[in-house]
């Protein structure tokens, strides 16, 4: 029994997609089409390998660009789909491909959201040199707030990369941890600090100056690739800012409130997943001479995994249609499904995993070689109550919204 032959979406038989507006449904049974034919197949091969460049799924990228998929959350006029409601559409593509893999589905994220979306915010020079690249899938695309020793605070103090203007460049000088996609990058859209405040600046990863580091080894998610960019002396473009200088941070957590609309989706694909393979199971393994789910503990378990599962795609699904609606920053429900939909992801993969008992546990069987897939599943999704904003500072984003950012700080 394994995922990637199919076991039967539950989903469809229990969630009414009333939510889900037109545009985003369609793009739905077109990312579903897509990723049963062109990801499910290799899905198994990204989540079991280890990290390195040859990992990365460089023939689905293509694919991926040539079915027009990395177009549809942006608008007609940078070549983008155009779609009414792009945010809800980009939500259920990335709840899609997660289903299947979260390294794809974090692929995307990084490249489409973070660094394609912050694109959106550039030049007409930008657009054209490096937006119109990402939507075609010619440049892979990264984005880099984070460093050694400054993540979860980004505050000005805190960020030890620098970028000092001389004439008609910036000179770039830091470190960035964690990139995903460097290893495969063309450019990264780096956060600097500089004399006005922290600075969005978009960075040539062949530039002379600039190193990547290998790809680091992880629980999961092995398929998306992150390392170490090291900038030296790196000479920048002065027109390659995003925004103004000094406001960096501002378009940084935009970036990331939509980017956390993508985590929550993930969430959802993962937990769809999980209890997917969980339900065939228990419908089918017997114990005491009845069905596994014969037995009111998993019928009640899987009831309120259901009812949870029904909250986080609406959550998820809330937070797409207000940003949708044009609020910039759709609190508090960005930073509730992005905690509420990722820790159900690991509490379902954990239960899939008891609900298949020792099988649960099995990558694959030494006495006939079935795959299980349950078990990528749990190590894939614990990083999604990590990135883009850990779940504790969710739960501050929600609590600043209860009581004031007088008391909360
Ligand atoms: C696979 C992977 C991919 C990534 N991709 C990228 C990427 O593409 N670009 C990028 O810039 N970064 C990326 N990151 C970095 C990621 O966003 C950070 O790891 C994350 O934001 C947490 O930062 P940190 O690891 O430095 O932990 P820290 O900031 O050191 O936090 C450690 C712990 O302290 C908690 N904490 C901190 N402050 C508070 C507080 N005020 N109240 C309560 N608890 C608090 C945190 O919630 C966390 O639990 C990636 C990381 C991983 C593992």
């Amino acid at each position: 029994m394994t995922l990637r032959n199919g076991p039967a979406r539950c989903a469809d038989r229990v969630y009414h997609d009333l939510l889900t507006p037109p545009d985003a449904l369609a793009v739905r049974r077109e990312v579903r089409d897509f990723a049963e034919r062109a990801l499910a197949p290799i899905a198994r091969e990204l989540a079991q390998g280890e990290e390195s460049v040859a990992l990365f799924p460089r023939a689905l990228f293509r694919e991926m660009a040539g079915a027009g998929l990395f177009a549809i959350p942006f608008r007609a006029a940078d070549q983008g789909r155009g779609l009414a409601h792009r945010v809800s559409a980009t939500a259920v593509t990335i709840e899609e491909l997660a289903y299947f893999s979260n390294s794809v589905a974090a692929i995307y994220d990084v490249h489409c959201i973070l660094a394609g979306r912050t694109l959106e915010r550039g030049s007409e020079a930008i657009r054209r040199e490096y937006l119109a690249p990402v939507i075609a899938g010619t440049k892979i695309g990264a984005f880099a707030t984070t460093e050694p020793l400054a993540s979860t605070d980004l505050s000005p103090k805190a960020l030890k990369t620098r970028a000092v203007r001389q004439g008609e460049r910036w000179i770039v000088n830091g470190r960035k941890r964690f990139i995903t996609n460097a290893p495969v990058a063309d450019f990264v859209v780096c956060l600097a600090g500089t004399e006005a405040g922290p600075t969005e600046l978009v960075i040539d990863l062949k530039a002379p100056g600039v190193s990547v580091g290998p790809p680091d080894r992880k629980l999961g998610n092995r398929a998306q690739l992150t390392a170490d960019i090291v900038l030296e002396n790196v000479a920048v473009p002065a027109e390659n800012v995003i925004g103004a200088p000094g406001e960096g941070l501002r378009v940084a957590l935009a970036t990331l409130t939509y980017g956390r609309i993508g985590i929550a989706a993930t969430g959802v694909g993962m937990a769809q997943s999980a209890f997917d393979q969980a339900m065939a199971h228990l419908g089918s393994r017997e114990a005491f001479g009845r069905k596994i789910g014969a037995f009111q503990h998993w019928q009640f378990k899987m009831a309120e995994r259901a009812t949870q599962l029904e909250n986080a795609r609406n959550l998820t699904l809330k937070a797409a249609r207000r940003m949708d609606d044009g609020v910039e920053f759709p609190e508090p429900e960005a930073a509730m499904a992005k905690s509420y939909a990722t820790e159900l992801a690991v509490d379902m993969a954990r239960d899939a995993i008891q609900a298949l008992g020792g099988y649960g546990f099995m990558r694959s069987l030494g006495a006939d070689g079935t795959p299980y897939d349950v078990e990528a599943i749990y190590r894939d999704a614990k990083i999604a109550e990590i990135y883009e904003g850990t779940n504790e500072i969710q739960r501050l984003i929600i609590a600043r919204t209860l009581f004031g950012k007088e008391l909360t700080g």
